[in-house]
């Protein structure tokens, strides 16, 4: 599968923005943007085209949840047959695996978490995913697997049962249930405009 391996913080200086892809450097003033104060450079407050603006913000959607174009469409589309499709968009994006174990603190990055599942140390309902695209749904039981791994140890006692999103509860620091399907209410706070998203592919 094609990956996108170019410099990390890179992607967020050519954006102008922190898009926090990084994990914990992202908060601290290592992060190259925080030494600036966090302000967007020049060339980005230069006045844009209504069409730059949509695909930079689709841009934006796909580096932060790390997935490349093709992949990005197949969202799209299945978000355009549920209903409103700006809101459907990022609902799916959410309940991709790689997000869940990013959200539920196992993991500091969505990066970080694709490589977790990706390695096989993640399960649903008691089977092996190793898949970060897979949609959990309501009623998923999702873990942990090698809770003895140096790894877990090491983040265990950081992992804060109220730091998770409200659709989902951790049962104990390697356990955690979706109990139901994100909603709209609980992606209000999304800092992307989809719905200029929904603009650019209606052209
Ligand atoms: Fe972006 Fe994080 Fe790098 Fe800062 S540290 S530029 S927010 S990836």
């Amino acid at each position: 599968m094609a990956r996108d391996i170019s410099p990390v913080c890179k992607k967020c200086r050519r954006e102008g923005e922190k898009l926090f892809l990084k994990g914990q450097k992202c908060l601290t003033e290592k992060c190259p943007l925080s030494k600036r104060g966090g302000k967007k450079s020049s060339f980005y407050s230069r006045r844009m085209s209504t069409y730059s603006l949509q695909l930079k913000e689709k841009q934006k959607v796909k580096l932060v949840y790390g997935i490349l174009e093709a992949q990005f469409k197949k969202f799209f589309k299945q978000a355009a047959k549920k209903g409103n499709t700006a809101i459907e968009l990022i609902i799916l994006l959410e309940r991709r695996l790689d997000n869940v174990v990013y959200r539920l603190q196992w993991a500091t990055s969505r990066k970080q978490a694709r490589q977790i599942v990706r390695h096989g140390h993640i399960s649903v309902n008691g089977k092996k995913v190793d898949i970060p695209s897979f949609i959990v749904k309501s009623g998923d039981s999702i873990e942990f697997i090698d809770k003895e791994s140096a790894y877990f140890k090491a983040i265990k006692d950081d992992i804060r049962k109220d730091n998770v999103v409200s659709w989902m509860q951790l049962e104990d620091n390697t356990k955690a249930q979706i109990l139901r399907i994100p909603s709209e209410e609980d992606i209000k706070d999304f800092p992307y405009n989809t719905q200029m998203i929904v603009e650019l592919y209606s052209k």
